[in-house]
């Protein structure tokens, strides 16, 4: 088993229900474990045009290789209706591997690390959501490249459409403050 992340974007059609249905998707698959999700976030497309992106990063557990990894992400990605019409195209949905173990593989059609990881802040900032200590294989801890980022636009999307849900034995007539929402993602 090794463990992975994911990075999910999209900016075609209803990108924040495709990044929801996609994260179900890959958590329905045998040879997937999903262990975590980071929050939602808006982000602005780089080096391309179109709307807004939403991006989210995937932590999971995988009996596959590498390569059948990527091979699955393409698959959901065509279920999901992807089309590559020019480079960088708005998408109904992008899954990239970001990292696979601390594996480092350079081939023509997969290289991981993820080659921009460290230079786009919808990659880095969920991902630093996920694992505050993340390393990047060759490259060091993924905190270090927020600064060659911090010019990007990212916001998070806040998601929790969830009312209270007091634990049984809280004061069923507290109010709600900020400090004990659930933190829904
Ligand atoms: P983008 O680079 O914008 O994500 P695509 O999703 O169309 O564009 O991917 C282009 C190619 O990038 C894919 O055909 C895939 O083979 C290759 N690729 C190389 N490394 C990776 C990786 N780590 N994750 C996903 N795709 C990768
Ligand atoms: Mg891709």
């Amino acid at each position: 088993m090794t463990v992975a992340y994911l990075g999910l974007g999209a900016n075609l059609g209803d990108a924040r229900q495709t990044l929801k249905d996609a994260v179900v998707c890959l958590a329905q698959q045998r040879t997937i474990t999903v262990l975590a999700k980071s929050s939602l976030y808006r982000t602005a497309p780089i080096d391309a045009g179109g709307d807004d992106y939403f991006n989210c990063v995937v932590k999971l557990e995988t009996s596959l290789p590498a390569r059948q990894l990527l091979r699955l992400c393409h698959t959901v990605e065509e279920q999901f209706g992807r089309e590559r019409p020019y480079r960088n195209a708005p998408r109904t949905l992008d899954l990239d591997i970001l990292l696979y173990g601390d594996s480092s593989i350079d081939e023509a059609d997969l290289i991981v690390p993820h080659p921009r990881l460290a230079e786009r802040a919808f990659v880095l900032v969920p991902l630093l959501e996920l694992d505050g200590e993340c390393i990047i294989p060759l490259r060091g801890r993924a905190d270090a490249f927020l600064a060659v980022v911090a010019d990007q636009r990212i916001e998070k999307v806040a998601t929790c459409q969830c009312p209270l849900l007091g634990t049984p034995d809280v004061d069923k007539t507290a109010s709600s403050t900020a400090s004990n929402k659930p933190d829904c993602r």
